[in-house]
């Protein structure tokens, strides 16, 4: 017998959609037990629809600090030894043109810089260790179909998919993680602005029995496609036969997947069509992410091109941000104007992240094929250095992004010290022992715990009821770590850091 998640009459906060940013939300809630129910039509992940592929050094170190990065790369059907590079081809079996190499930080293993390396992994696959995460706190088949918010609390409309009865979940706080289509934007009045490429994109998931074993590349976690008759974007799912790919300016109507696949292979290849998924790029940020008691979090506040990978990994960031704020202020730690500082800390960094996205889509195979490549050989020998050195000059900033990935930064907030904001700097204390390991579920002191200040903070901290952690790292300048691994403050301390951090 299927059990059903019963559905509550209240519940502390209720998350409006359940794809990657509502369940990591939920998770980050429970992470400060605190009580949510995630309302998701989709009664199972969608395998055919597999979206991103890349998960990042910094939403891999989120998942650590969750338990869940061994998961997942346990279960990704692509190890991150097995390859780093991005190939740039005239077709899969065709010549290579360039490669890039430590692409998306998957080589840093090891490396002080980061506690995880990123991590290819499909869409589908985050869901489900997610979901896992999640268990009974996810109410399946329902959909919210609105919501009115006093000052109390929220009052959300659920609706069964396929028809029923409308019911009614009263809770204190609501996060939509509804997507593009956003009712929770819609419901506190709040709008995308932005823009839309010209340019047609059309998503083929296929199976190519014999493929990989044919091609003369080797291991490449992206193949670019810069053949000017079909220019694209190819990947593997899994070290089996299952492969995603992008074709670049191809309308719907006029696709011809089993034409296409063969044209980036370059030979009539035998391919078995499983999903064709057409979109658009969009590059679309909300006016405002928040009202009083509802708070909009991944690509129902914004929307980017998908080249660099940042999409749902900026959702994580918004999750994280949102979530533990909201569990101080249910948990007693913090008052409600914390929760104000979510838009002016996330807002800006998807405002840069768009930017970032939209810079790397000005260039992509179809500006980068020279027909030059697919002359014969002293055609080719002729462009390919000049054609190289585009894609290292044009390409390099989107597969190298650790700035923008690990580098974003909330200096300037008022909820931090005007020398603080950035992401703690990692260091390994001892192979495997990672200094973000030493980190509590909630605030850290890092450094010598028996300075004055350190010994301050501390009684600050009982004071106000915020769980402290302190890791007693004598050699590590003295620190106040934020939930979400960010610096509230460093030594010298502003006067009551935790005041000002919780914004008391
Ligand atoms: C074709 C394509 C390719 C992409 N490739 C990449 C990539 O390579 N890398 C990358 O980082 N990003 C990529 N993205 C973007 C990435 O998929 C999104 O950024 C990510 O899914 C956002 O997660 P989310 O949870 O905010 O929203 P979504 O994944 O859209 O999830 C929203 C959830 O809300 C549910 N929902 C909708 N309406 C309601 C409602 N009324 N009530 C309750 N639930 C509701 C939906 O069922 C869904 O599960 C791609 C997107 C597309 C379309």
């Amino acid at each position: 017998m299927k059990l059903v998640t019963p559905i509550p009459d209240a519940v502390p906060v209720l998350i409006a959609g359940g794809g990657p940013v509502g369940l990591a939300t939920a998770v980050e809630l429970r992470h400060h037990g605190v009580e949510c129910l995630v309302v998701e039509p989709r009664a199972s992940v969608s395998w055919l629809r597999p979206r991103a592929k890349t998960t990042s050094a910094r939403s891999m170190e989120l998942l650590r600090r969750w338990g869940l990065a061994e998961t997942l790369r346990e279960r990704a059907p692509l190890p991150v030894s097995w390859s780093q590079e991005a190939l740039f081809v005239t077709s899969l079996l065709g010549r290579e043109v360039a490669r890039i190499d430590a692409c998306f930080g998957l080589d840093l293993a090891g490396s002080d810089l980061a506690a995880e390396p990123g991590q290819q992994a499909p869409q589908p696959l985050v869901e489900e260790v997610l979901r896992e995460a999640v268990g009974d706190a996810l109410l399946t088949g329902w959909r919210v179909t609105g919501l009115s918010e006093d000052a109390d609390g929220v009052t959300v409309r659920v609706t069964p998919e396929g028809g029923g009865e409308e019911r009614e979940i009263r809770a204190r706080y609501v996060v939509g993680c509804d997507g593009p289509r956003s009712v929770t934007r819609a419901a506190i009045g709040s709008r995308y602005e932005g823009r839309q490429d010209e340019r047609p994109n059309f998503n083929i998931v296929f199976r190519a029995p014999g493929l990989a074993e044919r091609m003369p590349h080797g291991p490449a976690v992206h193949y670019w496609v810069l053949n000017p008759a079909q220019p694209g974007l190819v990947g593997r799912l899994d070290l089996k036969d299952t492969w995603w790919c992008i074709a670049q300016g191809v309308r719907a109507e006029d696709a011809d997947p089993v034409r296409l696949v063969r044209n980036l292979a370059g030979d009539d290849v035998e391919v078995e069509i499983l999903a064709t998924d057409p979109w658009t790029a969009r590059m679309q940020l909300a006016d405002r992410y928040a009202s009083e008691r509802v708070f909009l979090a991944g690509d129902a506040a914004h929307q980017n091109p998908p080249y660099g990978g940042h999409g749902f990994n900026t959702g994580v960031g918004d999750a994280v941000n949102i979530g533990w704020k909201l569990a101080a202020v249910l948990n007693g730690w913090a008052p409600a104007g914390l929760l104000a500082t979510y838009e002016t800390e996330r807002r800006p960094i998807a405002a840069d992240t768009i930017e970032a996205a939209a810079r790397n889509m000005a260039t992509l195979a179809p500006e980068l094929a020279d027909p030059a490549l697919m002359g014969d050989a002293a055609e080719f020998e002729r462009v390919r250095p000049a054609v190289a050195e585009a894609v290292l000059r044009t390409k390099d900033s989107e597969f190298h992004s650790l700035d923008l990935v690990l580098g974003y930064t909330y200096a300037g907030s008022s909820v931090v010290a005007p020398d603080a904001g950035e992401r703690l700097s990692h260091r390994w204390l001892a192979p495997g022992d990672s200094l973000y390991d030493r980190l509590g579920p909630a605030f850290t002191l890092v450094g010598d715990s028996t300075l004055p200040e350190a010994v301050a903070v501390q009684a600050e901290a009982r004071a106000l009821g915020v769980p402290l952690r302190v890791a007693h790292l004598p050699d590590h300048p003295l620190t106040l770590v934020r939930p979400d691994q960010h610096v509230a403050a460093r030594a010298p301390f502003p006067a009551d850091p935790l005041h000002l951090a919780l914004a008391h």
